[in-house]
């Protein structure tokens, strides 16, 4: 006889870890299934020769729900956060130059030219309307800013979040905030502070945080809370509607093969497999999920004798306008952010390679793509020497783009959604990015499931 599970999550990244742990909270029956051998989905942190090294996201900035759920798990003790005021670079005129990280600095900052702050000003004191139709990232800038400032500071800052490109990003889906509060205020600066204003709650200042022993402490936690439930190395491959209006789920692997019968459904898988299961249920799923882009990035760790690096490390590491002509996006200096990433007397840096604009990139091999890095790095911060150390992963479907009619896309996702009344999404194509808003997002998911179970 077919089991029934009340509640079964597809897919063990951290948006369905915490769909599922937030679900079990709740007293709901769930199951969270994992295609691969080990959960944690783009999150993999590893020790290796005295380097502590993050194969995927590097930290994360740190939220209410996160800082929560961390008191909730026994681990808030374990965060560890980067020095507020670390300052991050832009690499501009072949020099690192520190980027404003405030109205004051930007004002003062010889990065920006006249006519961009004058085109601020006119933000602050004049009003203007957002177009009706969808506007790339890029446009957006250059209507309200100027090219520079898009090449310069947001171009990169685009690249550190999204692998993105501007042309291509969708503001009002990448940044909503930002079309939002020119839709309401007519003015990106005074629609931000009364966004600020209305937001509930005590103010939270972002800090980048990680754990002491990398990113994956979350995970484990979140495993270790789920127990038996979690089932890894099972690839869920089947699914149907049954006539109670519950679904039929099959999965295998590992020789094992089992068809569940579950009320709620939650997919927290990348848009492509999300899109070829639903697809056996209603065939436009497929065609509405799967030309969803991601990008592909290459993260290659590189460690160093500290005596080999001339420049000082203090600070967060430089981002790289596409205009400098480097593939290198960025590069994270681990080492200066947090304690015990690697051993005495050396540093780790983490760069970025690839991404939207420069899909080719991840076709290197790993050799050639840790010479890359240390060929293009190495002038920039003085080094003398080679790597002792090096790690390379590639990820080919790294970051989903909230490219142009990413919103009406996934309006139509959620209409054609709602013939399957026990079917919800989780994941990092719906939200944003982050792994705070994919936490956020699965706790809500969450409390609707709960809801219509109870
Ligand atoms: C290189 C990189 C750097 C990043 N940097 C940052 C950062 O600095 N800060 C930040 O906040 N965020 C960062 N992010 C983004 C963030 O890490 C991700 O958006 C988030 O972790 C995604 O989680 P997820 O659970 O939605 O998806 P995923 O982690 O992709 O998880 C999806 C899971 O579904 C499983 N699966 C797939 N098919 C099946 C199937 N058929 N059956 C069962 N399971 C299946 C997969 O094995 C996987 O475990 C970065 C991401 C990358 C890749």
């Amino acid at each position: 006889m077919t089991r029934h599970v009340p509640a079964l999550v597809v897919g063990g990244g951290i948006s369905g870890l915490v769909c599922a742990y937030s679900l079990q909270k709740a007293s709901i029956e769930v199951q969270l299934v994992e295609a691969s051998p080990r959960p944690g989905g783009v999150i993999n942190s590893i020790s290796r020769d005295g380097f502590l090294l993050e194969l995927g996201p590097q930290s994360f900035s740190g939220t209410g729900a996160l800082r929560q759920l961390c008191t909730e798990l026994g681990i808030a003790d374990q965060l560890l956060e980067a020095p507020p005021r670390a300052p991050r670079y832009v690499l501009v005129d072949g020099k690192l130059q520190a980027a404003p990280m405030s109205p004051p600095a930007f004002f003062m900052s010889s990065l920006i030219n006249g006519a961009t702050k004058w085109a601020l000003l006119r933000d602050i004191f004049g009003k203007t309307i957002p177009p009706e139709e969808d506007e790339s990232v890029a446009a957006f800038v250059r209507r309200k800013f100027s090219a520079q400032l898009l090449d310069r500071l947001v171009g990169p800052f685009v690249s550190g979040v999204y692998a993105g490109d501007p042309e291509r990003l969708s503001i009002r889906s990448s940044f909503p905030q930002l079309h939002e509060a020119e839709k309401a205020a007519g003015s990106i600066v005074r629609g931000m502070m009364r966004l600020a204003k209305a937001k509930k709650g005590p103010r939270e200042r972002p800090t980048l945080q990680t754990f002491r022993e990398g990113n994956e402490t979350l995970v484990r936690a979140l495993a270790g809370k789920l127990g038996p439930s979690l089932r890894t190395g099972l690839r869920v491959t089947e699914v149907s509607c049954q006539n109670d209006s519950s679904f039929g789920v099959r999965f295998g692997g590992q020789g094992q093969e089992e068809s569940v019968s579950v009320q709620s459904l939650i997919f927290a898988t990348p848009t492509d497999v999300t899109g070829k299961m639903l697809a056996q249920l209603d065939s436009s799923f497929e065609s509405l999920m799967s030309p969803i882009e991601y990008a592909a990035v290459a993260v290659v760790s590189l460690g160093y004798r500290k005596n080999d690096v001339g420049h000082s490390l203090e600070g967060f590491g430089f981002l790289v306008p596409r205009s400098a002509g480097l593939r290198v996006l960025g590069t994270v200096w681990n080492s200066s952010l947090f304690p015990g990433r690697a051993p005495e007397g050396h540093a780790l840096l983490t760069s970025f390679v690839g991404g939207a604009t420069d899909p080719a990139a991840v076709k290197l091999s790993q050799q050639e793509l840790a010479d890359l890095v240390h060929r293009e790095i190495s002038p920039l911060l003085s080094i003398k020497s080679d790597p002792v150390f090096s790690s390379v992963t590639i990820w080919p479907r790294a970051l989903a783009q909230y490219n142009l009619g990413h919103s009406d896309r996934l309006c139509a996702i959620s209409r054609r959604l709602a013939n399957f009344r026990g079917i919800k999404l989780v994941g990092n194509y719906l939200r944003g990015p982050a792994i705070g808003s994919c936490v956020e997002q699965a706790l809500a998911v969450a409390e609707e499931v709960s809801g219509t179970q109870r």
